[in-house]
């Protein structure tokens, strides 16, 4: 079943295993199927369905070539013992937000996805990734038969990749990070890091340049010829791969199903949901959602400081060239916004040559989209931002409010939410909770005004005090840990340590 292809071509045609497999595509496009939305979730009885229920039923819908089997055991696996909820994305009730959009508006809910393994959202696609994966298999002659997983990250996706791929089955993983550009925290869930199979690596620069540098690392034919001699082949755990795109999908249906269970929405009623994004992946999982028959009234895109999907969605200009900030809310510090590509796909119709063409554009700078794509987009798609001072009044104000403890990344979603006015059918507004506050404790504790000690690990426990609230224990425990991984290189010696990491396998 081959239903896949390029963002930027049609020419080449592949099942859903075999573009999880490759991640990328080879003229630098992201996968996409044309089907996407032809068959619908069914939304009858949705309130009696669980996550589980709801997973088998999206998985099966959007990777066809996987059989009804193979799915329910990837369910099984991904979120059977390793979410601390039964409800795996647990949506909780909000007193109100502040700002004026809020007067009168649809009540607000927080749904949230981190209550996996590492505290962060990106657990959810990947506890599921590497057992998609592991279902894959190297049918092409000599084809390699080990895969090294290559990823940057801005903070979150490197240890939850870490997590899902540890000592998984015929997988290897490297994970770069920007140096002294990751939280305390976030730099020891890497460092920590047990497994056989695992290289974790300090880059001298920013996330944007380690980003690209890995795209380099896939697009270097000599080192894919040398790693394919030795029988092995690179892919990618970035939300670029449909593999971790998909699991994101279900938790939209999720939420929409415990709404109703709690009598908090009729069927049919349209729900809003507010987004914290940076590479744009998880808001897309939203308009999968809403293609597969989700009734959503609009995807609100919150950024921090560095707003150029703000800017994008305002204007129809997309600029990379701008200043890059280092704020409270790391994972969202991108000034290039991978997943965009697969929403103008679809937005434009499934025209691949504008989307090659903006894209190669973009590599020198910037794109304009035509106005008639951009009023396509902007009915979808709302969108706001939050510059620091207005984050840490957003976690002060929850707080206060609500007396609900929110992380840098949610604070954004929270304060987007109040200044955006709900759209006229919303019957809820859900915002997306990207990471446990205890991932950022001395930004929240310092949020709220209290004294934080120059140690992260003291900084929980001020804030434990003060809130009454528990640090998740995989947090608390990371400083009883020896560290395993001290290794960091320029942007030039990436690709020498991926070739090294690749020899261990
Ligand atoms: C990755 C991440 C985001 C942004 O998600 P995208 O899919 O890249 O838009 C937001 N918050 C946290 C905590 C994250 O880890």
């Amino acid at each position: 079943m081959a239903t896949y292809h390029s963002t930027r071509s049609r020419t080449a045609q592949l099942s859903a295993k075999e573009a999880i497999r490759r991640g990328i595509a080879p003229d630098g496009g992201l996968y996409v199927s044309d089907e996407l939305g032809q068959s619908k979730i069914d939304l009858e009885g949705l309130a009696n369905k669980d996550y589980f229920e709801l997973a088998r039923e999206v998985l099966g819908t959007l990777l066809p070539d996987y059989t009804a089997d193979e799915i329910a055991a990837c369910v099984d696996e991904a979120y059977g013992s390793t979410f601390a909820s039964d409800e795996v994305t647990p949506v909780v009730d909000l007193k109100g937000v502040a700002g004026e959009a809020d007067q009168g508006s649809a009540p607000a809910y927080v749904m949230e996805l981190w209550h996996g393994p590492t505290s962060a959202f990106k657990d959810v696609a990947l506890q599921m990734l590497p057992r998609l994966m592991a279902r894959t298999s190297a049918n092409a002659e000599g084809a390699a038969d080990k895969i090294m997983i290559v990823t940057a990250t801005s903070g979150d996706t490197g240890k939850a990749a870490l997590a899902g791929f540890a000592d998984a089955p015929g997988c290897g993983i490297t994970v770069f990070y920007p140096e002294g550009k990751v939280s305390r925290v976030q730099e020891l869930q890497m460092s920590t890091q047990e497994g056989a199979n695992v290289s974790v690596c300090a880059v001298r620069g920013n996330f944007d340049d380690a980003q690209s540098a890995v795209k380099c690392i896939f697009a270097d034919r000599g080192l894919a010829d040398r790693l394919a001699a030795a029988g092995v082949q690179l892919s990618s755990a970035n939300s670029i791969n449909v593999g971790r795109l998909v699991p994101q999908v279900v938790y939209y249906f999720a939420a929409y199903a415990q709404l109703l269970r709690a009598g908090k929405i009729q069927p049919g009623d349209a729900v809003e949901f507010c987004v914290p994004t940076g590479n744009f992946g998880d808001i897309l999982a939203g308009y999968y959602a809403q293609r597969l028959g989700l009734p959503v009234a609009k995807l609100i895109v919150a950024s921090d400081k560095n707003n150029v999907l703000f800017d994008f969605l305002t204007t129809g200009t997309y600029d990379r060239q701008r200043p890059f900030y280092t704020t409270t809310s790391p994972s969202m510090d991108i000034l290039i916004s991978s997943n965009l590509e697969r929403m103008l796909y679809y937005l434009a119709d499934g025209d691949c040559e504008l989307v090659a063409g903006l894209m190669t554009q973009l590599a020198q700078g910037s794109y304009n989209v035509p106005a008639e794509l951009l009023a396509k987009i902007q009915a979808v798609f709302g969108c706001g931002w939050a510059d620091e001072d207005q984050v840490a009044a957003a976690i002060k104000d929850c707080w206060d409010r609500n007396g609900y403890l929110i992380d840098p990344h949610t604070a954004c979603g929270y304060h987007v939410l109040g200044q955006v006015p709900a759209a006229s059918d919303a019957k809820a507004r859900v915002v997306l909770s990207t990471a446990s506050p205890y991932k950022f404790p001395r930004a929240v504790a310092g949020s709220l005004g209290l004294f934080c000690p120059p140690d992260d690990f003291a900084c929980m426990k001020v804030l434990e005090k003060a809130t009454g609230t528990v640090a998740p224990a995989q947090l608390s425990e990371l400083q009883q840990k020896p560290v395993l991984h001290d290794a960091v290189v320029d942007i030039d010696g990436m690709g020498g340590f991926v070739e090294q990491a690749a020899a261990k396998l």
